[in-house]
């Protein structure tokens, strides 16, 4: 890549191509942003870093305003992290040490959905997928904590809870909550860990059981946050409020790495009413003035742009394509379409016997399509190459989660490569 402006990455010939993976959730607005450009030169002539001890700086204080503004009410005290994985870092010991600072210094361990992604350094990586994670290879290296399956998936107008499921997740937080610090998932979306979707009702259920078993309530919204699931954070579409939140991809629109992490003023204070007041996590590039500054003209930008319409476009246009496609009957027995657009929850097909594609399912601006084997990636990444999009699929995976500033041509050409390559059996592993 020699360049990137709108929603177009530039290859070296001169080739441009439709970004549908915002580099991993991040480039919300595109790329080449005469706002975000500004805002990072404007901080470069005045100051790009100082250290974040003692010291505080106004990038930092007006990120941590918009922050509390915007996050689920009561989520007001912010750590800011380098990168998402050192944010759940963060969070992980925070939770130990509130469950320390309350004198419950045997509650040190985790509970998680399987399915989840929360990063790669030793702490998240103990709490993803035990399957598709790295727990295998370093089976000795990692802690070990407490995994459940996920909640059932969320398919379209499907609203009930499954109540056997509540009760195993029920059984499972009792069963473990005497050495439990706290719960984390990844709300609504699982995304590297298999780009899954489940009812919010399910997190409504998990903070009245983490509740009464004093057990703290972890978000990891690097993935889902600032607009990318429908809301402005995937915790709304639940109304749930959890102890701590993660955010970070997007946080800078996709310019500079930051992440952060937030939690409640009642984790703050017990924490610092213990006899170690201090949370212990102090990174030397804390607080950059430069992501800082760039991240607080990313939000701005987000919030002064019709963010929800735009996703609703998008939404529009993945549904259209992915899940009514014209091969396809429109308003088929699986894939009716029954509410007032927006639809609330996801929409979801089913795909045809013998087709590559298994089921397709769209929520906000994220459009899946499960593929019937493993894909072959190198070969299917060089197909949609030749149609001119960047989509990098994954497993069975092959998604796109395109900047907010795309055209419904664009999303179009994103999704009509995505049928395209399911038509190509050579693009796949062989079947077995
Ligand atoms: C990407 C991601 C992380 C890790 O963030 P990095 O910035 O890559 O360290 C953690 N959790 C979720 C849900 C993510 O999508």
């Amino acid at each position: 890549m020699v360049g990137a402006e709108g929603v177009c990455l530039e290859m070296a010939d001169g080739r441009k191509l439709v970004d549908g993976m915002s580099s991993w959730w991040a480039a919300i607005h595109g790329y080449n942003v005469p706002e975000l450009n500004r805002a990072a030169e404007n901080q470069l002539r005045s100051m790009s870093h100082v250290m974040f001890g003692g010291l505080t700086h106004a990038p930092a204080v007006e990120l941590g305003k918009r922050l509390v503004e915007i996050t689920p009410d009561g989520l007001d005290r912010v750590f800011l992290a380098d990168s998402g994985s050192v944010s759940v870092e963060v969070a992980m010991k925070m939770a130990v040490q509130y469950q320390y600072a309350r004198g419950e210094r045997r509650r040190t361990k985790f509970l998680t959905f399987r399915g989840g992604y929360h990063g790669d350094t030793l702490g998240p990586m103990s709490v993803c997928d035990p399957e598709t994670g790295m727990h295998g290879l370093f089976a000795d290296f990692v802690p070990q904590h407490y995994f459940i399956d996920r909640p059932p998936a969320w398919e379209g107008g499907n609203l009930g809870l499954d109540m056997a499921y509540t009760g195993r997740l029920a059984e499972f937080v009792e069963r473990h909550a005497g050495t439990t610090a706290a719960f984390i998932c990844e709300p609504v979306v699982q995304g590297a860990g298999g780009m899954y979707f489940y009812h919010p009702g399910y997190l409504v259920f998990l903070r009245e059981i983490c509740d009464a078993h004093g057990i703290l309530l972890i978000f990891d919204e690097i993935a889902t946050g600032f607009g990318r699931s429908g809301e402005l954070f995937a915790a709304n579409h639940a109304a749930v409020v959890p102890d701590v939140l993660c955010i970070g991809k997007a946080l800078t629109g996709g310019y500079l790495t930051l992440a952060a992490t937030i939690c409640t003023g009642k984790v703050a204070a017990t924490i610092g009413a213990s006899d170690l007041p201090n949370l212990m996590h102090g990174p030397t590039f804390m607080g950059n003035p430069l992501a800082c500054a760039v991240a607080v003209a990313s939000i701005d930008l987000l919030l002064a742009s019709n963010w929800r319409k735009r996703v609703e476009m998008i939404n529009h246009a993945l549904t259209t394509a992915l899940i009514h496609p014209p091969l396809h009957p429109p308003y088929g027995a699986k894939n009716e379409r029954k509410d007032a657009w927006p639809p609330t929850g996801p929409t979801v097909s089913k795909g045809e016997a013998g087709s590559l594609v298994k089921e397709a399912r769209v929520l906000g601006a994220i459009g899946v399509v499960e593929t019937a084997r493993p894909v072959d990636v190198a070969k299917m990444q060089a197909f949609f190459v030749e149609r001119g999009v960047w989509i990098r699929p994954f497993g069975t995976r092959v998604y796109v989660m395109p900047p907010y500033v795309c055209t419904e041509a664009e999303v179009g050409k994103l999704c009509r490569a995505m049928l395209a390559a399911c038509e190509q059996p050579e693009l796949f592993a062989p079947a077995t």
